[in-house]
């Protein structure tokens, strides 16, 4: 059985439409049989958006068949007639639901929105209805009890073993009153989460700027000034519109030289979902926070936060708050002193203000100038988009793992703008399908992300379909696609993660691929990061659109430096919008919250993070991670992966680098194992020791690294 939704997936939507309904499911679905493409990929040219809902319905009736059919079964338990059944069960209904999932974050439509709405809390009464199955529990409980007498292979045990403790873990050992309750609160915050999405995507929508005046957005490019005119055509708008990112600054800040239209947009961003209107989300947030905290209780735990963990990594919230604690002074140090540093540029063009959040990325930006003399327009004609793509990102994996890439034009897209490549490996065999829906679209939400259309199973006989989608800005017709070098670093990192899928190569769907805690899922995807500027990979992709000619040697060098510029302040951002994640996750059950605003303040000033001039990267109420994409109590994962993939590739750089050998080694002990082990142990297997933050806060710059005096 595959998890219920991917582990990296975000997922968007918005308030219920009007209209649809269920329809009779029969074989005119395009659901109804395994796909016949290659890899089984989804006919996108057959499918209706109205088709969803009833393969949806239809497979989880079936799943639930399925499952009763093996905790009914009158012959005693044993491995192959309860653990091989309960993996193969739900065909249908996954092979709907991946394809649901990732049509409903990047391709959205009323009617999807409409169908998320009416089934997100079936969805979790599924997971209930088999994860509370009594004699299925009881089934699962006996085999793992004769676990040591039982000859079964390692991924067998670990298999019976993950299974148990998520029976555990969802309640199955509760009285039948309780889980009575269990299953209401469940679906009542399931239907919140639901409902939060739903209020910030409109949220979000509302609190664009949009102005007729083009002098207040002086400073941007004719090309951005061109694509926030499309934006305003897009949305029925006179003018111009500059939609809202996901996170607290906006990327326009650093070319609009206009501080008050920067205060605007700012002020737009912050309070996008604090309106007091119908999308306003503090409301949804106090409940969700509270509740959760009952059903931890409920669970046996002192808090959301406890639970969460217990099948992590990091195993508890104590380690995960301690290791946030450790890394806060220096990057508030860092920030301390970079804000220093902005100031002086203030005033120095006499200015006379204090910096203020909505002025930092303007003036960092001249900073960044002023030492590096980087300036992003000079590097973007180096990094045309499919360029990196073929040359940068395909490259590193083809040097380090053998693999190689064919593009294919006869699979079906649901955007035209898509691309997909066959991926082959070290033998020439056919290894995966990997999409990649790379533009900003109106219907899609925001930020970048990789997730399945089918998951690797050897058990199934399934291979990885695999996709990358990103928010890069479209340019207009017949310009070229240019990146800047952050955009460059996504697209590594969405591959990390699709090389973690594509690389699988586990028997069972649980275990496969990307589906594991997520404290270890951001590892391989952070880890790709290192090699976009790893200098014989970036020789290779970083050339000019027009001439071809490769990036003048010191602009790389500037590139480079400019890498732990303004470091303190990003971590500072993360690291407190990640303690204000576990500040509302670790509240016992009956704490009131209150006002959520004073809330969020008191817990940044608790932790130390409360920075006038360095604000989270996600407010409370628009933090979408934590309160409706399964990263409660999780946010401060993406730091704890940052210190395995620095630490890993310090393991490569001590041993020679971008090599075959390196890739092989890593591939076959990290990447295609999945969750078949316990992470921790996989980990020391691969590296010979337990990671640490060393190579972390020396690679951000946070701590001075021994070398020649400046
Ligand atoms: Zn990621």
């Amino acid at each position: 059985m595959a998890m219920l939704a991917g582990a990296v997936a975000l997922e968007g939507g918005s308030a219920a439409a009007q209209g649809g309904g269920s329809q009779a499911f029969g074989p005119s679905n395009p659901f109804y049989a395994a796909s016949t493409l290659p890899y089984h990929a989804p006919a996108f040219d057959k499918i209706k958006d109205t088709d969803y809902e009833p393969a949806l319905e239809a497979g989880m009736a079936e799943q639930l068949k399925e499952v009763d059919a093996i905790a009914e079964n009158p012959a005693p338990p044993t491995f192959e007639n309860t653990f091989i059944p309960l993996e193969k069960s739900g065909q249908l209904f996954y092979r709907t639901l991946y394809v649901f999932n990732a049509v409903t974050s990047a391709n959205s439509s009323p009617e999807l929105e409409r169908v998320q709405e009416v089934e997100a809390p079936k969805f979790a009464a599924q997971d209930d209805a088999i994860y509370l199955n009594e004699k299925l529990f009881k089934r699962v409980s006996t085999i793992y009890k004769q676990l040591d007498t039982l000859k079964l292979d390692p991924e067998s045990r670990r298999l019976v073993d993950v299974y148990y403790k998520k029976f555990v873990h969802e309640g199955a050992n509760l009285s039948p009153e309780n889980k009575t309750k269990l299953k209401k609160m469940n679906e009542e915050l399931s239907t919140l989460e639901n409902s939060f999405r739903s209020k910030l995507l409109a949220a979000g929508k509302n609190a664009a700027y949009v102005t007729k005046d083009k002098s207040t957005l002086a400073g941007m490019t004719e090309a951005e000034l061109k694509a926030a005119q499309a934006d305003a055509k897009a949305a029925k708008a006179e003018g111009y519109m500059i939609p809202l990112q996901n996170t607290t600054q906006q990327p326009v800040f650093t070319s609009l030289t206009n501080r008050s239209t920067r205060e605007t947009i700012f002020h737009n961003s912050w309070t996008r979902a604090e309106r007091g209107d119908a999308n306003d989300t503090r409301a949804t947030i106090v409940r969700l926070a509270e509740l959760r905290a009952e059903k931890a209780k409920l669970l046996g735990f002192p808090n959301w936060a406890a639970w969460k963990l217990e099948d992590q990594m990091a195993k508890t919230p104590e380690a995960a708050i301690k290791f946030m604690d450790d890394v806060v002074p220096a990057a508030t140090a860092r920030a301390t002193a970079e804000g220093k540093d902005i100031q002086a540029v203030i005033d120095k063009q006499n200015g006379g203000f204090k910096l203020r959040p909505w002025d930092w990325d303007f003036y960092a930006e001249q900073v960044r100038k002023a030492k590096y003399d980087l300036n992003e327009d000079q590097v973007k004609p180096y990094f045309e988009m499919w360029n990196v793509l073929e040359n940068g990102v395909f490259y590193a994996a083809n040097q380090l793992y053998g693999i190689t890439f064919k593009r294919r034009t006869n699979i079906p897209v649901y955007d035209p703008d898509m691309r997909v490549y066959e991926v082959f490996d070290t033998d020439g065999k056919h290894l995966a399908l990997f999409y990649c829906d790379y533009f900003k679209r109106d219907n899609k939400s925001g930020g970048a992300w990789m997730d399945e259309f089918v998951g690797q199973s050897k058990l199934l006989g399934t291979s990885p379909v695999v996709f990358n989608v990103a928010n890069f800005p479209k340019p207009a017709a017949g310009e070229p696609a240019l990146l800047t070098f952050t955009d460059v670093t996504t697209m590594f990192h969405e591959f990390g993660h699709a090389l973690h899928g594509m690389f699988a190569n586990a028997e069972y769907p649980l275990l496969s691929g990307t589906d594991v805690p997520r404290d270890f899922v951001e590892f391989p995807s952070q880890f790709n990061e290192h090699w976009a500027s790893y200098p014989a990979v970036f020789e290779h992709f970083a050339k000019h659109y027009k001439t071809g000619a490769p990036m003048p040697a010191e602009l790389v060098e500037k590139i480079k430096r400019s890498e732990k510029f303004n470091q303190g302040y990003m971590v500072t951002e993360l690291v407190a919008a990640a303690e204000l994640d576990m500040q509302w996750h670790t509240i016992p059950a009956g704490q009131k919250i209150g006002d959520p605003d004073a809330f969020e303040k008191a817990a940044l000033e608790r932790k130390h993070v409360a920075m006038e001039t360095v604000p989270p990267r996600y407010r409370s109420s628009y933090f979408l991670h934590i309160w409706s994409n399964d990263y409660s109590a999780g946010y401060y994962a993406y730091m704890w992966s940052e210190m395995l993939d620095d630490d890993a590739y310090q393991w490569f750089e001590e041993h020679g680098g971008l090599t075959r050998a390196n890739g092989d080694r890593f591939r076959k002990m990290i990447l295609s194992r999945g969750n078949t082990e316990e992470l921790g142990q996989l980990y020391r297997e691969w590296r010979g020791k337990d990671p640490s933050t060393g190579a972390m806060l020396k690679q951000r710059g946070l701590v001075e690294e021994p070398g020649p005096a400046k």
